[in-house]
């Protein structure tokens, strides 16, 4: 997967494409992550990337031309790929978002600043726009990290084989179980004893049971999206009835 960031903090990225598991993700080449400098495509003396908005108001808006230039100049790798602006205004990215962009072969990555971009650079050269939340940062460069790392994680490899991310909260829209690790006691609070128990078979149930009854109580909107087996739907009768005792 090839990823490439339009920036006018390219620097921005240099941890992000050196540390920890996407760090060394790039350094196997699993990923390839291409910073290019909005600025470098900057008009005249100054290479200006912003202007006053058309009909007065607030701050400075990005101009179109530096942002296609810098897109322009981007190679094409083969496969599927996709320019995405990142904007508060984009559809909510999320796991199941991150899976489909993780059978892309490149992604390309407009990061906004100041009021935003040109609403030509939506209108002519992206084709689809991502928000990481509903509030609004300074400029689409966290997003646009957000978004290297839920989709290279994906990436078989990156993880090292490691671990996997079946298990993990929103891979199946159930939240992830309480995880634990020693001592087996911290400030009189013990590890459950299945966990202990070397049972496979109970520990898997115990898990299970675990990872319903926080997405029950923290997130029931993932559950309506959850497919549920006969043995998930025990647990949540078992979970709702307790809940209903205790109301
Ligand atoms: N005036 C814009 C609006 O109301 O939609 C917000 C501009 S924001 C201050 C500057 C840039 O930060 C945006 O162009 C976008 O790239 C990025 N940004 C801010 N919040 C974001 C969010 N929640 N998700 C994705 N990108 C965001």
């Amino acid at each position: 997967m090839r990823f490439d960031i339009l920036s006018i903090f390219p620097e921005m990225f240099v941890p992000l494409a050196t540390y920890g598991i996407i760090g060394r993700a790039a350094k196997r080449g699993e990923i390839e992550i291409n910073v290019v400098n909005i600025r470098d495509f900057g008009e005249g003396p100054h290479l200006m990337i912003d202007d006053r908005p058309f009909g007065g108001g607030n701050g400075m808006v990005m101009k179109p031309g530096p942002i296609f230039r810098a897109l322009e100049s981007i190679p094409r790798v083969r496969g599927d790929r996709r320019v995405i602006l990142l904007t508060p205004q984009g559809q909510l990215f999320d796991q199941s978002i991150a899976r489909d962009l993780g059978k892309l072969e490149q992604i390309v990555l407009v990061c906004g600043r100041y009021e935003g971009v040109d609403e030509r650079v939506r209108s002519r050269c992206v084709d689809m726009e991502l928000s990481v939340g509903d509030y609004i940062l300074t400029g689409g460069e966290l997003p646009a990290m957000i978004i290297v790392e839920a989709v290279s994680r994906l990436i078989p490899g990156v993880l090292g084989g490691v671990r996997s991310n079946v298990e993990e909260s929103f891979e199946d829209y159930f939240l992830e179980y309480p995880q634990f690790t020693r001592p087996r006691v911290f400030q009189g609070e013990e590890v459950p004893s299945v966990l202990l128990s070397g049972d496979h078979g109970r520990i898997r149930l115990w898990r299970r049971a675990q990872s319903i009854k926080r997405t029950l109580e923290r997130r029931p909107d993932l559950l309506e999206k959850a497919h549920l087996n006969e043995e998930d739907r025990c647990i949540v009768e078992g979970l709702r009835q307790k809940q209903g005792r205790l109301e």
